[in-house]
């Protein structure tokens, strides 16, 4: 494939990504697909869901867990709520992720990625942190299993808390999906600075914008049609090629409540990033 493919997020029956039929409109040659439904992750679904990737010209990069009870109404409740942290949900939640790992599999996807959550920090929290590592550590070698790397989406921590755990986990199928805009919407640092720390992780990206909080870290920054927030593309493509990514950039526009709104910014997206593309590579 070529450096660079461009890509949209895209969902089926859960999450916030276009449908397939906007990605084929769009003439991207990638998606990244968040998990559908427990009960369609079936073989002759993935069957069906191969056999329309091939008949719109599309290449799947990676399949996104989620989980039903997530949301991210506000910080406190994403804290209470995302990914495998949370407590009373954390067992099932991984069994879970290792089935979305093996859905992928049925959709011969070599990368399942995913929000983790809030990782505790160690320093105030050991017992927790250790257990976030050994559930992280069960996921890495389930996907392993299936020739698989997991990618670990950002923004919930800093590069710093990020790298840390990375480096903890100790599984060489550990990545990161690098979102910049989440850096700014969680507050969590300067998403370039970022980037060139934990950059050697990075083996997909997402390309989404958005402008600061005025209380960063307390309440959410918002996300904006992509080159109109703080993120700066130009910059962010800059590092990337700096750190010889040459992977698919996947769109994330995030407000499946206005269809029309998406499809339209996310092809001023695909401008944006085709013009800044024939100028860096
Ligand atoms: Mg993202």
């Amino acid at each position: 494939m070529e450096p660079w493919p461009i890509g949209v997020f895209a969902s089926v029956d859960a999450g916030l990504g276009v449908n397939l039929d906007v990605a084929r409109d769009l003439g991207v040659p990638t998606i990244q697909l968040h998990a559908p439904a427990a009960e369609t992750r079936t073989q002759a679904n993935a069957d069906k869901f191969l056999a329309t990737l091939e008949e719109y010209g599309l290449t799947l990069t990676a399949v996104f867990g989620g989980f039903e009870g997530e949301s991210y109404a506000d910080i406190p409740t994403t804290v209470r709520t995302v990914g495998l942290v949370p407590q009373e949900t954390r067992v099932a939640r991984t069994e879970e992720m290792k089935e979305i790992a093996d859905f992928a599999r049925m959709l011969n996807c070599d990368v399942a990625a995913l929000h983790l959550g809030f990782i505790p920090e160690p320093e105030l929290a050991a017992d927790e942190y250790r257990a976030i590592l050994d559930i992280t550590r069960d996921v890495c070698d389930h996907c392993a299993g299936i020739g698989q790397a997991l990618h670990l989406e950002t923004g919930q921590e800093s590069a710093d808390g990020l790298l840390r755990f990375l480096t903890d986990v100790e599984r060489d199928n550990l990545f990161v999906n690098f979102d910049p805009a989440n850096m700014i919407l969680y507050g969590t640092g300067e998403p370039i600075e970022a980037l060139r720390k934990i950059g050697k992780y990075v083996r997909s990206v997402h390309c989404k914008d958005a402008t600061w909080s005025d209380a960063p870290g307390q309440s959410w920054g918002s996300e904006v049609p992509l080159g109109e927030g703080s993120v700066g593309m130009e910059a962010y493509l800059s590092t990337l090629k700096e750190l010889g990514y040459t992977g698919p950039l996947t769109i994330e526009r995030e407000i499946p409540q206005e269809p029309a709104r998406q499809k339209s910014e996310i092809g001023h997206a695909v401008e944006l990033l085709t013009s800044l593309k024939s100028k860096l590579l």
